[in-house]
């Protein structure tokens, strides 16, 4: 039987090609399909080869199911973790002090912070959700943020934008972020971007991170940042709230379905005013930063073709599959 092994990311520049056809015998395993190319793949791609490493059979996510059978044409898509390259900095005794409950994560540990460290993450907008998503990036070690936010406070944002303060009434929200999260760990680079998404800055800001965190209550924002994160092979996770209900998911280029697969155009009739608690705006930024955290170190299992939904009202959540649009005019080459 014949399968076809595709290199993603840095993986494919250290592999020389992008994919491959390989023959393998009947009732052959993913790990041992894992084990022939560490042994004898392409030269360079062995030290891929780890926990870390994103494996997908066809649109599934399988990287620990190394006894998983494969079958006469699958295609197996390795993706390495995106953390601005392989090269990530120790860690000095401070940093193993501040996050050692996380280096007990099983999966994480000092690798996992390491990439944290070396990675940097777009959040627009930098509000009620933004804010949660950046503030327990900075807990968790990301080494820098791109905020992307304009205008002043306002007295209707403080039941939900946690960043903030009363004092701060009138003023920008973005050197109120900035010091929240830096009085709550120093050792972060926080870049303050005192705009909004627009098509003149989009490609810009997504091409100065690893992940974006894609927290803008307007369809329009949030479509160009899936366009220029779908362009430039970036990880997106898209957080959205109404009233007491929350949707989350997960775009890795190449592997999953884009925002515009699901909204191929801006909805009719959103407005930037809706009612939801500031609760709710922080568990969907809790789980947006948890997503960004999997996806830069590694570990677990993310949303990428799924979408989960919660209403707070009654505590349901519930993951549901999403499909590529054939003819989408971001992720689909052929409509391109
Ligand atoms: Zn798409």
């Amino acid at each position: 039987m014949r399968v076809t092994v595709k290199y993603l990311a840095q993986l494919k520049h250290a592999a020389g090609i992008a994919s491959e056809e390989i023959d393998l015998e009947p009732g052959c395993t993913l790990g041992k399909l894992l084990a022939n190319l560490a042994a004898r793949g392409p030269a360079g791609i062995s030290g891929f080869l780890s926990p870390a490493l994103l494996v997908f059979v066809g649109e599934d996510l399988v990287h620990t199911d190394t006894e998983r059978l494969l079958c006469d044409g699958d295609v197996i898509t390795l993706l390495p973790p995106m953390a601005g390259g392989m090269e990530v900095p120790p860690l000095t005794d401070d940093e193993r002090g501040r996050y050692q409950w996380q280096l007990w994560v099983k999966d994480f540990g000092d690798t996992g912070q390491r990439r944290l460290k070396a990675s940097s993450v777009l959040v627009s907008r930098c509000g009620g959700v933004g804010g949660m998503v950046a503030y327990a990036l900075a807990a968790a070690g990301v080494g820098r943020l791109v905020l992307a936010h304009a205008g002043d406070l306002r007295l209707d944002d403080l039941n939900r934008q946690l960043l903030m303060s009363h004092a701060g009434i009138g003023r920008p929200r973005l050197p109120q972020a900035a010091r929240k999260l830096n009085d709550l760990n120093p050792s972060v680079e926080v870049v303050q971007v005192d705009e909004n998404i627009s098509a003149e800055n989009v490609t810009r800001l997504v091409g100065q991170v690893d992940a974006v965190a894609c927290c803008a209550p307007l369809f329009r924002e949030r479509l160009l940042m899936n366009a220029a994160a779908v362009a430039q092979g970036k990880a997106l996770v898209d957080c959205a709230m109404y009233e007491m209900e929350i949707q989350l998911t997960t775009v890795l280029p190449g592997q999953s379905p884009c925002l515009a697969c699901l909204y191929p155009e801006e909805p009719p009739g959103w407005r930037r005013d809706f009612p939801v608690f500031g609760a709710v705006a922080a568990t969907v930024g809790s789980l947006g930063a948890m997503e960004i955290i999997k996806i830069i170190a590694g570990l677990g299992e993310t949303l990428a073709g799924k979408m989960l939904v919660g209403d707070l009202r009654d505590m349901s959540f519930r993951r549901v599959s999403i499909a590529r649009r054939p003819q989408c005019r971001v992720c689909c080459s052929d409509a391109r």
